[in-house]
Order: structure tokens, then sequence, then C-alpha cells
């Protein structure tokens, strides 16, 4: 049985020169790893009454369509602009170089309905401090945000606030 945190490859100097890149691919190939991995991530949530989870494109639409089914929750993925037809609603966020945007289709989430956000990694923490902003201006209520791999020295956590959960399964 392989563990499914010795599938997630690092790969030096990609996509630019000092960056040091996981890649969830191998773990995805591998059915038993993944299936392992989706189990861990659910674990935290089960009987939290999750209703709905989304997705961050693109690599948290994997993660988070599996784990929408393991938790019987709806699944609603947050798209980069332009993606999705209108009518939309939409949150935008600064990067390092630049901003970006990330959408959702308007009226996705019901009022209050208890909302979990999935990634893949958790970096500086940008991406997923816009979709809680995002799952806030459609209404529902945020129970957390779940993500496969934090990246601790660029301290994303930071950009979380302290109460509301963040589960993150493998730590570099
Ligand atoms: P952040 O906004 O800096 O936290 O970056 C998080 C976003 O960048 C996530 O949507 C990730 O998919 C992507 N990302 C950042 N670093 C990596 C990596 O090493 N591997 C895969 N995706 C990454």
């Amino acid at each position: 049985m392989t563990d499914f945190a010795s599938l997630v490859h690092a790969v030096p100097d990609f996509p630019k020169p000092g960056i040091v890149f996981r890649d969830i691919t191998p773990l995805l190939a591998n059915a038993g790893a993944f299936a392992r991995c989706i189990d861990a991530l659910a674990d935290p949530w089960l009987g939290q009454g999750v209703q709905a989870v989304c997705g961050i494109e693109s690599r948290g639409f994997i993660f988070g369509a599996a784990l929408a089914q393991k938790l019987k929750a709806g699944f609603v993925p947050l798209r980069k602009p332009g993606k999705l037809p209108p009518p939309v609603t939409g949150v935008d966020y600064e990067l390092e170089y630049g901003s970006d945007r990330l959408e959702a289709r308007a009226g996705a989430l019901r009022p209050g309905e208890r909302t979990l956000i999935v990634d893949d990694v958790l970096a500086t923490g940008g991406t997923l401090a816009a979709a809680r902003a995002l799952v806030v201006e459609l209404g529902a209520e945020l129970a957390g945000a779940a993500v496969v791999i934090e990246l601790d020295a660029l301290d994303g956590r930071a950009r979380w606030d302290r109460v509301t959960p963040l589960h993150s399964l493998l730590h570099y």
C-alpha cells in the first residue's frame, strides 16, 4: 500500500527557477492512494453538516468533486474569469505581480448553506482568501476549508482567520 504523501512529487525550478512545484498527478493516478487521500480529506468534516463544496479552479475541482460525493454535498466550481456563463458573482484579488479574479454562478449557493472550500495547495493564501470572500458574497455560511498540501514557509494560513477551521493533510 503506497502512502499518498509519497506520490506528491517535488519538482524543482517549475514553473520558474527557485520554485519547488508539488505535483499531485502521480497521487491521482494511483486508485488506492487517491481514495485514501479523499478519505483523509473528508474525515474532519464528517457529521459537520456540510451542504456544499466549492472547488477552486483547477485542481480544487478534482479533490472538491470527490469530497462532495463523500460528504453527500453539492459541488460548486469557483472559476477563473470568463469561464462561466452569466450571471456570475466575482471577487478580485491581488497576486505578487498583478491581480486575478474568482467567479461563481450568481446564486450558486443558498443563503446560509454550510459550505466547505477545497483546493490542492495553500501557498501564500491569496487564492483561499478570495474564495472565502466569494462564498461570503454569495450569502453562504462558511464551514471551513480543506487543502491537500500546505506550504508552511509561505504562511498562507495567516491570511485565513483563527476561528474558522482550515485543515491540511500534508505540510512542506
Ligand atoms: P496561493 O494563492 O499563493 O495560496 O496559491 C494557491 C494556488 O496556487 C492554488 O490554487 C494552487 O493550485 C496553486 N499552487 C501554488 N503552488 C503550487 C504547487 O506547488 N503545486 C500546485 N499548485 C500550486
